[in-house]
């Protein structure tokens, strides 16, 4: 793909089938207009953040897509919305949530989209699989992702396998 953008994005869900629900995402981002998943971590579990219910199933994607941003955030919607979540209350449990986590150098700042993700750097769930991808990569702050990861402690992020 000529052009395309390097992009991650964080996949996580608490409800239902959790696996099956990242799986077929996978599979929908890859069947995406101008996009393609070229590589997928490994699925782990985490206890969720600043909320109760089931334990998470995260995974990070890295795609190349011809999309702007705010294109690439109206697939994932729409990929969320097939899987039937609801947004019943801020953190509410989740039976799919995609997050755009890095597009290429870009930042957006917009009502509806901030680019890369605000929370990124504090979250393990996104940076333990996000560094078995591209563990050199430089996030905003000047660290790479494993300099970031070192300095997280108490979150605890299982390996699932795949
Ligand atoms: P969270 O992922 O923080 O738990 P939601 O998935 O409910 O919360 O997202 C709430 C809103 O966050 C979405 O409606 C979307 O417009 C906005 N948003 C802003 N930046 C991003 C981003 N980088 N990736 C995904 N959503 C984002
Ligand atoms: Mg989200």
């Amino acid at each position: 793909m000529g052009n395309a953008e390097r992009v991650f994005v964080g996949l996580g869900a608490n409800l239902g089938d959790a696996q099956a629900n990242l799986r077929e995402a996978l599979r929908r981002l890859d069947e995406a207009l101008q996009t393609r998943v070229v590589a997928v971590s490994s699925f782990y579990r985490s206890a969720p953040v600043e909320a109760g219910g089931p334990d998470y199933v995260n995974a990070v994607a890295e795609l190349r897509t011809q999309l702007t941003p705010q294109a690439l955030l109206a697939q994932l919607q729409v990929i969320e919305r097939h899987a039937g979540r609801e947004r019943p209350y801020h953190h509410a449990p989740r039976t799919l949530d995609l997050d755009l986590l890095l597009f290429g150098e870009r930042r957006v700042n917009s009502p509806g989209l901030v680019v890369p993700h605000p929370r990124l750097a504090l979250r393990a769930f996104v940076l333990v699989p996000l560094a078995e991808l591209a563990p050199q990569l430089r996030l905003t702050d000047g660290r790479n992702v494993v300099q970031a990861l070192a300095a997280l402690t108490g979150q605890r992020v299982d390996v699932i396998g795949r």
